[in-house]
């Protein structure tokens, strides 16, 4: 899938560019892209400290799909040529080639940097004379030595189009970068600092997840290859460079569940059908799509498959969310109220959701014609209840018919058959 580039329009743009974004102050992120059109723009995929679940997410992505990406079959985007540890083709150092002409600036090409997995602090490994991460090897003062992957991304970041970080471990450090930290990972916003900007004068984005959702991903970097054809806008990124639009709500915002948590129902062990809340659920201060958007294909999703939410794509995961599977402290004053309305108005839901399973006439005949099994005629009690809600409800409407007298059948046709027999006394 890693090819040399073929195109060699923009080079010395962003050459310039670069350098410009280096000896200037931060600035605004641009709202037009200088290149385009492109045939082609190089992806180099890092990996620090990481599971692969990252590339595993992407690789199920749908929408659009990593194939459309990468054969550029999806209109107006350029042509995506992956450079990727482990699903490239090339191995060794014709892998490693297309890296070392992105640094030295003889791609030919515009490219993104993705940087899977944090970012370990490689004095650390040295001191033992190793490393954490590394990907291809270089000959340095007659000594043969692997590069790490967090070199990589300092060498690349300043020619790339845009830096894009993957997964919470590489947005904000994750799991390896929790509390005790032996290899001293980082995010890459972390390591490149708060002034990096990429060639086009972009902070690094952020796309964070564990593992991602895949369609989280490749949407916004087809919207970044738009923007860079200049057929788009740039993306609206919020103030963690994470993108606006798929990460400005909370998970309870649109969890399936969302209705139990209104009606006060929780659930009180895994399994249960109610809001997860007093099971250890995050939910409600956690931004993330995954109940609206699933994990692959738009299925599965924590919430949606019985998991509570453990916050995995916050900055503070994962140590503000510990202990895990408890209830967070916020809940136990949220969900009492919610379970005081709940005692009233579920009984009350209750009884309409009866009367709305009533087909209208089979008030008029007193029976429900199922042959599936009995159901109970509302008491007497119900009936004034219900008779007081429609009354509320058609106050200020008129009551669906034929009411008025101008508007009736002389025979009264407009009484269903049964009801009509049983006035007649036929049955
Ligand atoms: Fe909110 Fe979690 Fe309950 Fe869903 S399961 S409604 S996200 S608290």
């Amino acid at each position: 899938m890693a090819h040399a580039g073929t195109q060699v329009l923009p080079e010395q743009t962003l050459e310039s560019t670069a350098r410009a974004a280096l000896e200037r102050e931060p600035r605004p992120a641009p709202q037009r892209a200088p290149f385009g059109p492109l045939r082609v723009v190089h992806a180099f995929w890092l990996a620090g400290m990481s599971c692969d679940g990252c590339t595993i997410a992407v690789s199920g992505a749908t929408a659009p799909g990593v194939e459309g990406l990468l054969t550029g079959t999806i209109p107006g985007l350029p042509k995506v040529l992956l450079h990727h540890p482990v699903l490239s083709v090339e191995a060794g150092e014709e892998f490693v080639h297309n890296f070392r002409l992105a640094e030295e600036g003889k791609l030919g090409a515009p490219f993104v940097v993705i940087f899977e997995g944090s970012v370990p602090d490689e004095r650390l490994a040295a001191e033992s004379g190793g490393y954490w991460a590394a990907l291809g090897v270089e000959e340095r003062d007659g000594v043969r030595r692997p590069i790490p992957t967090a070199e990589w991304l300092q060498r690349l970041a300043p020619r790339a189009a845009a830096v894009i970080a993957i997964g919470t471990c590489a947005t904000w450090g994750g799991i390896p970068a929790a509390i005790g930290n032996p290899t001293g990972a980082m995010g890459v916003m972390d390591f490149l600092g708060k002034d990096y900007r990429s060639a086009l004068g972009l902070p690094v984005i952020n796309i964070p997840g564990c593992s991602p959702v895949g369609d989280n991903f490749t949407e916004t970097v087809a919207a970044i290859l738009l923007f860079l054809q200049g057929l788009g806008p740039l993306p609206e990124f919020d103030e963690l460079g994470r993108p606006a639009w798929l990460f400005s709500q909370t998970v309870h915002q649109q969890c399936v569940r969302g209705g139990y948590y209104e009606e006060g129902s929780f659930a009180e062990r895994y399994g249960d059908k109610e809001c997860l809340v007093e099971v250890g659920c995050w939910g409600p201060v956690v931004q993330c799509n995954i109940t609206s958007r699933g994990a692959i294909n738009h299925l599965g999703g924590c919430m949606n498959v019985g998991g509570i939410c453990i916050g995995c794509t916050m900055p503070g995961f994962p140590d503000r969310f510990t202990p895990f599977y408890q209830t967070p402290p916020g809940a136990v004053l949220s969900t009492k109220p919610a379970k005081l309305t709940g005692t009233f108005v579920r009984p009350l839901r209750r009884l309409s959701m009866r009367f709305q399973n009533r087909e209208v006439h089979w008030d008029d005949v007193g029976a429900v014609p199922t042959g599936w099994g009995h159901v109970k005629e509302p008491s007497p009690l119900e009936r004034v209840l219900h008779a007081l809600y429609d009354w509320w409800r058609f106050r200020t409407a008129e009551r669906p018919g034929r009411t008025r007298p101008e508007e009736q059948y002389p025979d009264g046709y407009e009484v269903p058959a049964v009801a009509r027999a049983r006035r007649e006394g036929r049955s």
